[in-house]
């Protein structure tokens, strides 16, 4: 799939240096990703959102040490924004997320620098598989990491609640989310990362005999059940109409 809302632009910033990055000015349709995490987040100052070799789709960087990834990018990594004014700047841990297409929250494990938290769009098919969205490296749901007494919707089981200690993964019961709703937080990384905190977002076709439950990062990377696409133009929010004739019934 093309990507016609990418954009050349030669950075001049001193972050990025000389670096050629590509950027995606914010989506006119209030509902698009994009849009909803700058309101969200209070950026209002924010106009369009920077990519570099290594953070879109297929990518076979690391962008954070120019290194060769062990697979292509299964993803999309949003870490660099630019002002009106051309200043550039990055996301911080805490920045609040929100869900880009509504569904059930149904897994999520711990991830290399945070949590990676699974939402499941029963209606939103292709032929055997479910549309899934996949975010990476957060905190997910806040304020809900204490007893289960407090968890607002997700009845998340969690084993430990910051990073560092033993894994929490798995899901008690699957909690619908609206889309805008806030899935969790940036995490900040482990101290030993030399990783910067960003926010992961993939967008895979999953097989419905596939157990979600068993997902991880390296299985999805070796599964044939799970297929990757690129979530760009989901963050457009134009892709809904290009849903349309995916989407059974009448939600
Ligand atoms: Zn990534």
């Amino acid at each position: 799939m093309s990507n016609p809302s990418l954009e050349n632009d030669t950075a001049d910033s001193p972050l990025l240096g000389q670096i050629r990055a590509q950027g995606v000015s914010l989506p006119v349709l209030p509902n698009s990703f994009l849009r909803l995490f700058v309101k969200l987040n209070k950026l209002d100052q924010i106009s369009r959102f920077l990519f570099q070799p290594g953070m879109l789709f297929n990518d076979t960087l690391q962008w954070w040490r120019s290194k060769k990834r062990s697979h292509a990018h299964e993803g999309i990594d949003i870490y660099l924004m630019q002002s009106f004014d051309k200043e550039t700047c990055t996301v911080v841990p805490q920045m609040m997320i929100p869900a880009m297409l509504s569904g059930y929250m149904v897994h999520f494990h711990r991830d290399f620098l945070g949590e990676t938290l699974y939402i499941r769009h029963p209606n939103i098919r292709q032929k055997n598989s479910v549309l899934h969205t996949l975010y990476g490296h957060i905190c997910a749901i806040p304020d809900s990491r204490g007893t289960r007494a407090s968890l607002p919707c997700a009845h998340i089981r969690s084993t430990g609640s910051s990073i560092g200690e033993q894994a929490s993964a798995g899901l008690a019961s699957y909690s619908f989310i609206n889309r805008g709703q806030i899935v969790g937080t940036i995490s900040p990384p482990p101290e030993t990362s030399s990783v910067p905190a960003h926010l992961h977002i993939s967008c895979a076709w999953i097989d419905e005999e596939q157990q979600v439950e068993e997902l991880n990062w390296e299985s999805m990377n070796t599964s044939a059940k799970v297929i990757f696409i690129d979530p760009l133009p989901f963050f457009s929010g134009k892709m809904d109409i290009n849903l349309q004739h995916l989407i059974s019934g009448t939600s």
